[in-house]
């Protein structure tokens, strides 16, 4: 009898609470990747993000194999691919490590399913610092406000430290049973023609080997500059660590132990950073549909103009003659990422100054980040937007022209993503700053009361 480790978004060997549990039992092992683009709780990833998870899956296989796991593959609705391989393998025990969004309900499902036939199950955390259930405010709801909530999660790390992370495991026990999958090219989760992903792999190196690697340089030379690279577009040194966390190929406690015994104020405002995430999946877990819901109400009555589609798509390309904005763009479609700033500078530019809804934009960033997460994206999108959570208030519209004199001071950033700004091809603003900017406030007096 053997023991199936589902993975999902947990591509790693080492701190894996399933992977453990699975090689502890003594018996073959044998890794699980579904594919799941049809299952009704499941996202379809967009682009940015497939072409990460074929990199990451690739250095998964590797280590897997190390330890004499197979890692097979198959794609189909999650709940049936995964009882279907139990059963192929005779196993006994399914293990996996939790999710929090809507996909969690799937897992609910299959766990009642493999219990009833008589196999142990087990999830486990690792994903968060703190679980949902374990971070609510007296009155026993989430918290809607950023500050108390972090506060309460330091308070729970003092009396209940955040666990150690676990080692990679020995090698599994025994010779794993033969198990048909699919071939990871067949899945075609990279692009070829046209190949629009050249850059992604000059900027990225998808895999748990690069994702340690990169905390140990943050940590030695980034993390004393954070507090000034988190705001100086040019500098480009915070850690980078979003989409090794978006795909756990790091877990958040060995990022926090990587810098717990750092007191600077950078440690501090690093951690706190990880506070946003971990409050961004607290309210995802709160709200299944944060992508599609206003977190505030009052948003449902926003009286968003009709989609003005070439606006969008001068936003999506890069062309709206606005140079912050159209840097950010641009960065993010040739790399698959964008500063931190300057994301809420191009949302700030979509939701308020072209008035497009922000699930528009919400959309165009699922599909084109590679760090895109279900919980980090919308909750921001609707932070940046007004409706969301403990969110910047509606009137705090971004002046990108502002912003990129402050952030950009020397102009390097936008010089490097905007070499044709001095060009006579680069267009003219298609918005004006001030006038739309009236507009929108206009819009925001209507559903204020
Ligand atoms: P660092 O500054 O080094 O921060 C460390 C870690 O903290 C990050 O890796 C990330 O995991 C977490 N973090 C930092 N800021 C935030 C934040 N505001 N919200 C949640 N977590 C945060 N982040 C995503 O991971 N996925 C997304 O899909 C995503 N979409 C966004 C959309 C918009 C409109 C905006 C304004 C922000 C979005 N962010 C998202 C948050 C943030 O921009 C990125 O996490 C950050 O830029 C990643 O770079 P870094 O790893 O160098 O971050």
């Amino acid at each position: 009898v053997a023991s199936v480790v589902w993975f999902r978004d947990d591509l790693r060997v080492a701190d894996n609470g399933a992977l453990t549990a699975a090689v502890g039992r003594g018996g073959p092992v044998v890794a699980v990747y579904v594919l799941d683009e049809v299952s009704d709780e499941i996202r379809p990833l967009g682009g940015a993000a497939k072409w990460w998870l074929h990199g990451s899956l690739e250095v998964l296989a590797d280590r897997l194999g190390g330890l004499g796991i197979p890692l097979v593959l198959r794609a189909g609705p999650a709940e049936a691919v995964v009882t279907g391989i139990v059963e192929e393998v005779s196993a006994d025990a399914v293990f996996w490590n939790r999710r929090y969004g809507a996909e969690h309900h799937i897992d609910g499902r299959i766990t009642s399913r493999l219990r009833d036939a008589g196999l142990e199950v087990a999830s486990f955390p690792g994903f968060l610092l703190n679980e949902p259930w374990d971070i609510q405010t007296g009155a026993g709801t989430p918290y809607a406000v950023y500050s108390p909530f972090w506060r309460a999660n330091l308070d729970r790390i003092a009396h209940h430290p955040v666990a150690e992370p676990l080692p990679v495991p020995g090698s599994a026990a025994g010779r794993a049973p033969e198990v048909p999958g699919e071939t990871l090219n067949s899945w075609k989760l990279r692009p070829t023609a046209p190949d629009w992903a050249t850059e992604f792999a000059e900027r990225w190196t998808p895999g748990e080997d690069a994702a340690h690697e990169r905390l140990l340089e943050f940590v030695d030379s980034g993390l004393v500059d954070y507090v000034r690279s988190r705001d100086h577009l040019d500098v480009d040194e915070t850690s980078r660590l979003s989409p090794r966390l978006r795909w756990g190929e790091l877990t958040p406690r060995q990022v926090w132990h990587a810098v717990a015994h750092h007191q600077s104020e950078a440690a501090r405002t690093f951690r706190s950073e990880l506070g946003w995430r971990e409050f961004a999946w607290h309210s995802l877990y709160a709200r299944p549909d944060l992508h599609e819901r206003n977190w505030r109400v009052a948003f449902d009555l926003f009286p968003w103009p009709p989609l003005d589609q070439d606006a969008l798509r001068a936003w999506e390309r890069g062309l709206t003659g606005i140079p912050l904005v159209d840097a950010g763009m641009r960065e993010l479609w040739r790399t698959g990422t964008m500063h931190n700033r300057v994301r809420m500078v191009v949302a700030s530019f979509l939701t308020k100054n072209l008035l497009i809804d922000w699930r528009i934009g919400e959309r165009w960033f699922w599909d084109t980040l590679v760090d895109a997460d279900p919980a980090s994206n919308p909750f921001n999108w609707q932070w940046v937007a007004g409706s969301g959570a403990d969110a910047a208030p509606f009137f705090r519209v971004f002046n990108p022209e502002r912003q990129r004199e402050k952030f950009d001071a020397n102009g390097g950033y936008v010089a490097r993503w905007l070499p044709d700004l001095d060009s006579p091809d680069y267009p003219d603003p298609i918005v004006d700053l001030a006038a739309s900017r009236r507009a929108a406030l206009d819009a925001w007096e209507s559903i204020r009361h």
